[in-house]
């Protein structure tokens, strides 16, 4: 026999894969003797046999319900459809990830045109009954029968219109009756069916919702967002229902235990008094803050204090709890790992340690490495003086420019033509992720902290600002007003999250620094690494940037950007254009001492860690300018001037142009091959290289470059060009009358040179992976093209897992950088190996880095203390993964 179905006593909080993550927590509260209506969870094994069978219940499954049903009813002496005592429950979805407003939830369930009659002569308070029935209808036809939630809310609307009621609150038992008569008649014009009336019926039929919504549309795309599996299927809650909406001793709230955006170490939530389950989420009303829970409930405020401290002590975690107050007694109806900001997780991470709740490895462990690219965004300049022209809660920090759009596909829709929107909405739903992940940040005028766009926005590490209830949104006219000013669709506003305040118009950004508990966990960070972070940086300032952000060196120092500059291209291109080598020794000459003094600058910066200064990579041409307009500039200037000194000089430019097209830029005349038939550039590179040494070395300053030698595929490559950099070495060596300590390496990214790595190492002194033209050359593939045209279809049907450009691939390049190290330290054993490849900024490359045995990753500056942690992780999960072992081993 299959066990599908587990009552709540029955379970443990270890057990999410099986009843999901809230079923699991709400057999752990149950275990520890929270106050926590009872129920049982189906599980997700009972999801994917569902799914097996054809989306169908299979008899042991059905039996198994109706008999933890049965169960329940005993426990809680009510009886699902009975007439005098109904027992109502409501029916949860809940996946191992949690995955929060995916999955829909049906409450009051049990709920008929008897049952209500029933509750209103218990309760006292048909007024509630009715609430609760109406309340009923509306989920469980939105839900299950997917009759549009528009209908009711429409009718709703006419008939407080009508009565002249400002909120729901004033409706009577006799309004609700005639909307509840309204409801039904929706649900007989759009499914030709009348509303079921058997609670069995109902549950089944809530039950298969559940498992379907599974694969709904916004499931799936949270689902690809999170990099949740599909096969893992939801469990189902049965919970018998407590009721927020019997009267102003009753109420619903959410809190966490901490602020889940600074990870201040205070209560934070909101409830709503006389409300039920979704109100407070849903943003329908603007709620209360959880401090003032204490003057309206003391005690209730008092004991929920009192099971929060318990729940994240517990857990040693923040918790977001769910809770409701039935008649002034309180519930507690979900508890959960709060999401938080990359300041938060920080912040709760570092104190929970100080509290000596968690140790520093687990502190470590506690903070995503991706979540940290949201601190190093830019924020609103502190001088700046500030004129908002609204403010609403700040519900996720972080500042952001953009245009106001108001709706989610437009904001998807622009997002895509690469302009930068904000998206402002009344509130959000589960609808409108796809405009929340495409916009810079997220305004609505209701809801609260915990809202919907509050929690997805945090969740994303997006600016958001919710309940700003001065904005007022015309959404057909596609404008907002606040006062007596208009905001149309198009026009740009900033956003200040972390204050809550809007703006009119771009607001000057300074960039970001590290905060105290940052460096804290950092530094924790470093104790840890055995993995080497330097950053990769082309002039003096990013290598500052570097220093500051903890990087240990500079593991790639492109030359090609300090050929770019804007008074240097004529130069550089004097020296392609040059007819002779003379001619071409000009023009190097000129460009010597510029190249000599970015070096200086970066050395200087680098106070002695190590620099890889990489010589000339990309063609020639990429210096010259576009072949196909310089050709119609030619055919004007025939036309128009054919005798002209001019197309005489745009004529000699695009024979020259013409003479370098490549067919395959990528695969063509670059990187070292440059070299070999020009030896006069990176001879002209190296002198710059050594004559700033010696500079620098004279002022006292440390050095320790490392030249690198890019596109190596044969080891002959390698040695003329090594001998080359050595020659200019002892050149200026004997000028200068000093003496070097530098060490000359080469880059590997094409398959050969990490097949024959064996020799290439007998000519270097290091390796540096330069995976992303490793994973060009290894697939085949030109980034570009790829990225253009093929490569997202792939990722989107499944025939890559990743974008190898993003994550490396293991099985294949991994092999490759595997290869290169094993066979470069057979033939040197001291051989230096790193990462230069954007993967060098990517958790689980830089894990694979860790595991496979690399001395360094380099990485963005930007991206530096992302890797310091990232590499703490793989070092920790590493021993973890030893330990076990270990274990495994002694028994
Ligand atoms: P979600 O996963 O979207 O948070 P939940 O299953 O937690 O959905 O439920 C939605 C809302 O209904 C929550 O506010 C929850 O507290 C409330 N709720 C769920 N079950 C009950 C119950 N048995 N009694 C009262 N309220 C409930
Ligand atoms: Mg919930
Ligand atoms: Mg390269």
């Amino acid at each position: 026999m299959n066990k599908f179905v587990y009552m709540f006593d029955q379970g443990r909080g270890d057990q999410r894969e099986l009843l999901g993550g809230k079923g699991a927590n709400l057999a752990e509260m149950t275990r520890i003797g929270l106050p926590v209506p009872f129920g049982f969870t189906i599980s997700t094994e009972a999801c994917n046999a569902y799914y097996e069978a054809g989306k169908a219940f299979s008899k042991e499954m059905e039996d198994q319900v109706l008999e933890a049903l049965h169960n329940l009813e005993e426990r809680t002496g009510k009886k699902l459809g009975d007439a005098s005592n109904p027992l109502l429950v409501s029916v949860r979805s809940g996946a191992v990830h949690s995955m929060p407003g995916m999955m829909d939830t049906v409450l009051n369930l049990g709920m008929n045109d008897k049952t209500v009659e029933g509750m209103a002569k218990l309760t006292n308070n048909p007024r509630f009954a009715y609430d609760s029935y109406r309340r009923f209808i509306q989920m469980f036809s939105d839900v299950v029968l997917k009759v549009d939630g528009f209908y009711f809310e429409q009718l709703l609307e006419e008939v407080r219109e009508e009565k002249g009621y400002e909120s729901d609150p004033e409706m009577t038992a006799e309004d609700w009756k005639d909307v509840i008569k309204g409801y039904k008649e929706i649900v007989k014009k759009y499914t030709k069916g009348s509303f079921p009336e058997d609670p069995k019926e109902q549950l089944f039929l809530s039950i298969s919702a559940v498992f379907d919504s599974w694969n709904n549309q916004r499931a799936v795309i949270y689902r690809r967002l999170q990099k949740i599996p599909g096969h893992l299927g939801t469990a189902v809650n049965i919970q018998s229902m407590v009721f927020g909406n019997m009267g102003d001793d009753s109420g619903t709230g959410v809190a966490f235990t901490r602020n889940p955006s600074t990870g201040e170490a205070k209560l934070y939530g909101e409830y709503l008094i006389n409300a039920q389950g979704e109100d407070v989420v849903a943003g329908i009303r603007t709620p209360q803050p959880i401090v003032t829970l204490q003057n309206e409930m003391p005690e209730v405020y008092q004991q929920f204090v009192e099971t929060c401290n318990l729940l994240e002590g517990h857990y040693q975690d923040m918790q977001d709890i769910e809770f409701t107050v039935e008649r002034g007694q309180l519930f507690i109806l979900q508890t959960r790992t709060g999401k938080r900001t990359a300041q938060a997780a920080i912040k709760i991470a570092v104190d929970l340690v100080e509290e000596q709740i968690i140790s520093k490895k687990k502190a470590l462990l506690r903070v995503d490495p991706d979540q940290l690219n949201q601190l190093l965004h830019r924020r609103i300049d502190e001088s700046y003086e500030r004129n908002a022209l609204a403010k609403g809660l700040p519900a996720s920090p972080g500042a952001a420019t953009g245009q106001v759009v108001f709706d989610a596909d437009d904001a998807d829709r622009l997002a895509k033509e690469e302009k930068k929107v904000i998206l402002v909405r009344p509130e959000t739903t589960p609808d409108d992720i796809h405009g929340i992940v495409a916009a810079q940040a997220t305004v609505t005028s209701r809801g609260g902290m915990t809202s919907h766009a509050a929690v997805v926005a945090r969740g994303m590490g997006k600016a958001c600002i919710c309940g700003c209830e001065s904005v007022s949104i015309d959404l057909k006219g596609k404008k907002f007003k606040v006062g007596e000013t208009f905001v149309y669709e198009g026009d740009v506003i900033t956003i200040d999250g972390s204050t809550g305040e809007i703006f009119i118009g771009e607001i000057p950004m300074i960039e970001p620094q590290l905060s105290d508990e940052f460096q804290l966990l950092l530094t924790w960070a470093d104790e840890e690494r055995k993995l080497g972070v330097r950053a990769n940086a082309d002039n003096p300032e990013d290598a500052r940037k570097a220093v500051e952000f903890g990087a240990g060196g500079i593991g790639l120092c492109r030359t090609e950007h300090m050929f770019m500059d804007a008074t240097r291209i004529p130069i550089v291109q004097e020296m392609i254009l040059a007819d002779s080598y003379e001619q071409r020794e000009v023009a190097l000459s000129k460009l010597l001492p510029m190249q000599q003094e970015d070096f200086e600058g970066i050395f200087e910066a680098m106070k002695g860690h190590p620099v890889t200064i990489r010589l000339l990579d990309p063609p020639l041409h990429e210096f010259l300018p576009d072949k196909e307009e310089l050709l119609v500039e030619v055919t004007k200037l025939q036309m128009t001037n054919p005798e002209s000194e001019e197309l005489k000089e745009k004529e000699f430019l695009l024979r020259k142009v013409r003479q370098l097209d490549e067919f395959n830029p990528m695969l063509g005349h670059r990187g070292c091959r440059l070299g070999m038939s020009y030896p006069e550039i990176y001879v002209m590179q190296a002198k710059a290289i050594f004559y700033a040494i010696a500079k620098v070395i004279e002022k006292g300053t440390n050095v320790k470059p490392e030249i690198m030698i890019p596109l190596v595929g044969h080891v002959n490559e390698l040695k003329e060009m090594r001998q080359l950099v050595i020659d200019a070495g002892k050149q200026i060596e004997q000028e200068t009358g000093q003496k070097f300590d530098y060490i000359v390496g080469t880059m590997i990214e094409v398959p050969r040179a990490a097949l024959t790595a064996d020799q290439i190492a007998e000519e270097a002194d290091f390796f540096s992976f330069g995976t992303n033209d490793l994973t060009q050359t290894t697939f085949g593939y030109s980034r570009d093209d790829a990225e253009g045209k093929f490569l997202q279809s792939y990722i989107e049907n499944k025939v890559l897992p990743e974008n190898p450009f993003t994550v490396l691939d293991q099985n294949g390049v991994g092999k490759l950088v595997e290869t290169g190290v094993r066979l470069g330290r057979k033939t040197k054993p001291t051989l230096k190996t790193g990462i230069c490849g954007e993967h060098g900024g990517e958790k689980q490359s830089i894990e694979f880095c860790h595991e496979t045995g690399l001395d360094y990753v380099s990485c963005s500056p930007y991206r530096v203390p992302l890797a310091r942690l990232a590499a703490a992780q793989a070092m920790i999960k590493h021993e973890l993964k030893q330990s076990v072992n270990e274990l495994q081993a002694q028994k």
